[in-house]
């Protein structure tokens, strides 16, 4: 066995919001002991200095999607509504080289910025064959981070998915809109995927996505849970984002759309909801029932204006509760410590009584724990005896940590990144000084540039084709979100929605 001894660090403990002197032993990866100075430590043991460096278990980013890093910043105002419009023209006509470069550039971003495992929402089939599913996984195991890769899977293009958006098209421009996806064929496409998985699952494993309940048929839905659960691996699914999305499903389930799931019978402790934001008390009550996990994703909630969700509802019903990013297409960065902030902030616009704001523990133990049991990798999460060493190391000489207050609330509010000196995942730095070991990062500027030329170039017609549809998209949309829904999700009182935007749209 190969034994690390970790010394001289402090260590966060959530329950005390404190952070004592702690030594940690190592061996092949996995924490083997947790003490007070002077751990004792088996003959030949590397040395691992943590004098000066705050430690916290690595950050688990529940919800993001590797496909959209090379498009970080390339949008200014953006809603939903649009990046719907524009997702097949933007993941499509991608090598499997660009792929790769969407993928690893996400994760050296992530593992640079404290998080050492994602939720990652790929490439769904067919837009990504099993190869190039296969050469994202790899784009993770190089860059050194743990993922959940599950491709986005739907067999019902946008225009079809929101009933009555496709009749109000101007007929011209009707057939700019994609076909239907043949459901058997994108099933068998995702469990060939399965079954050829090369990658060590206890760092890389495939999971399923349904990327969102109105863009897949009930068998589409039904088959993928299925699959899921055939291949012993997690679900995710856009749940409640935008409420565009929440009226629509009323209009075509008659019911909510947590309430359809639940009736199909997908939900489970497997089963994770990204957003939640449209949720009422009862899907609250069945997510919970179930078992199942949210990824709250503020920074892309804010940013495409979907909404604030009720994160104090879910976790007094009972939620798993797991902290997500989203892309960088929807929310432009990968930091988990901004996301964790704007968990905060956003808990606290909802409502005056701080009773039903999050606190610095709950957050940091969302994106953290509760982010292991929603990817399903049940060895992170926490630094303990039986946890795998997935471990980030704060410089204490930063400004960010002068003085050391509680360090629970400083990690959420204060850390926002540039802190992080080293990170380990199991048991091995991957990133040491600040940078990331293995990656020339001139080298990757410039295959960057040259991969967004490339894809200008590729993907121009599509993307200019999307562009006539926009308008009429954001309009329907817009004019679903200003109907009457049960809860209220935006930041505006009813007088303002009622003056805002009652579009005369519909
Ligand atoms: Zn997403």
């Amino acid at each position: 066995m190969r034994h690390l001894i970790i010394r001289n660090g402090r260590l966060v403990d959530l329950a005390s919001r404190s952070a004592p002197f702690r030594d940690i032993l190592v061996g092949d990866g996995a924490i083997l002991e947790v003490g007070p100075p002077g751990l004792a430590a088996p003959e030949g043991a590397e040395l691992f200095d943590a004098a000066g460096l705050l430690m916290h278990a690595g950050l688990v980013n529940g919800h993001t999607h590797g496909v959209g890093t090379l498009t970080r910043g390339s949008r200014d105002r953006f809603d939903l509504a649009l990046l719907l419009a524009n997702a097949p023209a933007q993941t499509s006509r991608q090598s499997a080289e660009i792929k790769y470069l969407n993928t690893y550039l996400g994760a050296l971003e992530m593992l640079m910025k404290g998080c050492t495992t994602a939720f990652d929402l790929t490439f769904g089939v067919p837009f990504a064959s099993t190869e190039d599913l296969i050469a994202m996984g790899q784009a993770y195991r190089d860059a050194g981070m743990r993922a959940v890769m599950a491709p986005m899977i739907a067999d019902t293009p946008f225009y079809h998915a929101i009933p009555g958006l496709y009749d109000s098209l101007p007929d011209d421009l009707k057939p700019l809109v994609g076909a239907a996806a043949e459901t058997d064929a994108v099933l068998g496409a995702m469990r060939a995927a399965l079954e050829a998985w090369p990658h060590d699952r206890d760092f890389v494993r495939l999971g399923v996505a349904p990327t969102i309940p109105l863009h897949c048929s009930e068998a589409l839905f039904s088959g993928a849970v299925r699959l899921a659960r055939a291949f012993g691996t997690v679900v995710q699914s856009h749940v409640g984002e935008a409420k565009f999305q929440a009226v629509a499903a009323i209009e075509r389930y008659g019911m909510s759309m947590v309430a359809h799931l639940d009736r199909l019978g997908v939900l489970g402790p497997d089963f994770s909801v990204a957003h939640g934001v449209w949720l009422d008390a009862d899907d609250m009550r069945r997510l919970a029932d179930a078992g199942a996990s949210v990824s709250h994703n503020p920074g892309s909630n804010m940013r495409l204006g979907s909404g604030i969700a009720d994160v104090r509802g879910l976790l007094a019903a009972g939620v798993n509760l797991a902290i997500g990013t989203d892309g960088s297409a929807s929310s432009d960065n990968q930091n988990m410590y901004e996301a964790m902030r704007a968990g905060f902030q956003v808990a606290a616009v909802r409502h005056p009584d701080m009773e039903r704001w999050l606190t610095g523990p709950e957050i940091l133990r969302a994106a953290t724990e509760g982010g292991a049991r929603e990817t399903g990798f049940t060895g992170i999460g926490a630094i303990e005896p039986g946890k795998r060493a997935d471990i980030v190391f704060l410089a204490l000489d930063h400004p960010n940590w002068m003085p050391v207050n509680d360090p629970t609330v400083q990690i959420v509010l204060v850390e926002d990144g540039t802190a992080v000196r080293h990170v380990m995942v199991d048991g091995r730095l991957v990133v040491r000084d600040g940078r990331h070991l293995g990656s020339d990062m001139g080298a990757l500027a410039r295959r960057a540039e040259a991969a967004k030329a490339e894809l200008a170039a590729l993907q121009g017609p599509a993307l200019a084709a999307a562009a006539k549809l926009e308008p009429f998209a954001s309009r329907f949309c817009l004019g679903l979100a200003a109907r009457p829904y049960p809860v209220e999700r935006f930041a505006t009182c009813s007088c303002c929605t009622d003056g805002g935007f009652s579009a005369e749209a519909v």
